[in-house]
């Protein structure tokens, strides 16, 4: 899977972004409207004592399937094949990319429509396609900002949610004219004008598109059935008017039965976009005379999932239905955004999936993203599957750490190492707490902060301790040990 080129790991990207004003602005405005939503209609679920209910339900749908995945797997494709698609298997990103460029190429396209879809970002289709001469065109408002802006997107349900009203404006006026019809002269930043400045511009696209791509929220394996769900109808268009459609579809989206989609379009809805239902749910079963595209392609896509499968603790992420309110109730995404995690799945889903579908220990920018979290756990409380994520974190925390057993130790874990050494000995801890009370000392006359408390900190330890200090306080130690203080106090009792 691939991550965003040349991403430096998350403390420093991280740190780049909280100087971001207008960002945190943007984000802290965006986050707590979709918050509010949600909490809204999942509180009407909540007093009547259903959403529990519910939330349970679909973590042990998703369990169920993924526990028999293969099984659910082979017959999607059997109910899929007999429906009339075909049915192609990815290993990995390359493999996807070559199946839906060739079925464009056989089909003679220099171009191709496409409904949001988290899988084809995960395996940089469009960045794909581009390099076979292919134009792959965003259909789903917030994508077509980020595509038109030659920006990355933020967030898994809305990308764009790192930019304002005037940055999309700025951005339509310098940009749709290279890519189809223009914007209007008059074009203002009313969130309407703008959303039919882009109404526009897509219907000439979807009107000329012969072949279509999507992924999937849901396959149902025993009817053979692809469930898109979306708020604008853009996604229905790509998906019924090209004469030919391509799906790409992860291995975990697998259901075995509809009566799971009862559960699951419950609880998708009201965690990701604050709604009841969604406005449009698309479902189509291979190909059907007279209606639709008559040619349909299902690539069924590993990518790393069942590496992730095979992870005891990490496995219960491939439940997640991509939602998105964990990012929106975590405190870490909404101070740097979703670029700082370097991927298309960023906040707390994102600081699990990526290194359990790439694994650990190769790539420093992914071993990061488990320690960005505060594992305060308000993303574990919103997830409509029940995912444990702080736990999963700790758990990838720990697999970080045994990947690099073995090799150049870290200076943390040096100093550790000598923590512990010390520790290890009376005489050697005796000597360091003698060290330390003159450091303390030292500091407490030298340092140069004082905390609330009124005790001295450095601002800048010297040497490696630097960056430990860059991003904590350092308290001075105290002037007396406690061993010292009860030799010379009795205990506290003279
Ligand atoms: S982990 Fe849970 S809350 Fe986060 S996107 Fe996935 S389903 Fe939604």
């Amino acid at each position: 899977m691939a991550t965003f080129v040349g991403m430096p790991a998350f403390p420093e990207a991280a740190r780049e972004k909280l100087g971001d004003t207008v960002l945190r602005r943007n984000l802290a405005h965006a986050t707590a409207t979709i918050r509010d939503k949600r909490a809204k209609v999942v509180g009407e679920l909540e007093d009547a004592g259903t959403w529990q209910d519910l939330r349970l339900a679909g973590a042990a749908i998703k369990d169920t399937a993924l526990h028999d995945l293969a099984d659910h797997l082979e017959l999607l494709e059997r109910r899929l094949t007999a429906a009339g698609a075909t049915v192609h298997w990815a290993r990995d990103a390359a493999e996807a990319c070559a199946i839906v460029a060739s079925v464009a190429r056989t089909h003679d396209v220099d171009e191709v429509v496409k409904v949001k879809s988290m899988a084809t970002a995960e395996i940089e289709l469009n960045e794909h396609l581009a390099d076979e001469g292919i134009a792959a065109w965003e259909t789903d408002l917030a994508e077509l900002i980020v595509q038109l802006g030659d920006d990355l997107p933020s967030h898994v349900l809305v990308p764009a949610i790192h930019r304002n009203r005037a940055e999309i404006l700025d951005i339509f006026r310098r940009r749709m004219a290279d890519a189809g019809r223009a914007a209007p002269d008059d074009l203002t930043d009313d969130p309407r004008r703008l959303a039919e400045a882009a109404r526009l511009h897509l219907r000439e696209k979807f009107l000329r598109a012969k072949v279509g791509v999507s992924g999937a929220n849901f396959a149902v394996a025993e009817t053979g059935t692809l469930v898109v769900v979306e708020s604008e109808g853009n996604g229905r268009m790509c998906l019924t008017m090209p004469e030919v459609l391509v799906s790409v579809v992860g291995i975990e989206k697998v259901v075995p039965t509809w009566e799971d989609l009862d559960v699951l379009l419950q609880t998708l809805p009201r965690s990701s976009t604050g709604e009841r239902m969604n406005p449009y749910t698309s479902t189509w079963t291979g190909v059907t005379d007279g209606d639709g595209p008559r040619e349909v392609h299902v690539v069924l896509l590993d990518n790393g999932r069942t590496r992730a499968l095979a992870d005891e603790v990490g496995r219960q992420a491939l439940r997640c239905i991509r939602c998105s309110a964990c990012m929106n109730v975590c405190p870490v995404y909404e101070r740097v955004g979703g670029h700082a995690y370097g991927s298309v799945y960023p906040g707390p889903i994102g600081a699990i999936l990526n290194p359990l579908l790439r694994g650990v220990g190769e790539d420093p920018q992914v071993d990061s993203l488990p320690y960005a979290s505060t594992l305060c756990g308000a993303c574990y409380e919103v997830c409509p599957v029940a995912i444990d994520i702080p736990s999963v974190l700790v758990d990838q925390r720990r697999a970080v750490v045994d990947a690099k057993r073995g090799k150049r130790p870290s200076a943390e874990a040096l100093a550790m190492k000598a923590v512990g050494a010390a520790f290890g000995s009376p005489r050697r801890l005796g000597a360091l707490e003698q060290a330390s009370g003159l450091a303390g000392r030292a500091v407490s006359r030298l340092g140069s902060v004082t905390l609330p408390g009124g005790r001295s900190a450095l601002r800048s330890a010297p040497g490696p301790g630097r960056a430990w200090t860059d991003a904590r306080d350092a308290p001075a130690p105290p002037a007396e040990s406690f061993r010292a203080w009860w030799e010379r106090t009795d205990g506290g009792r003279s």
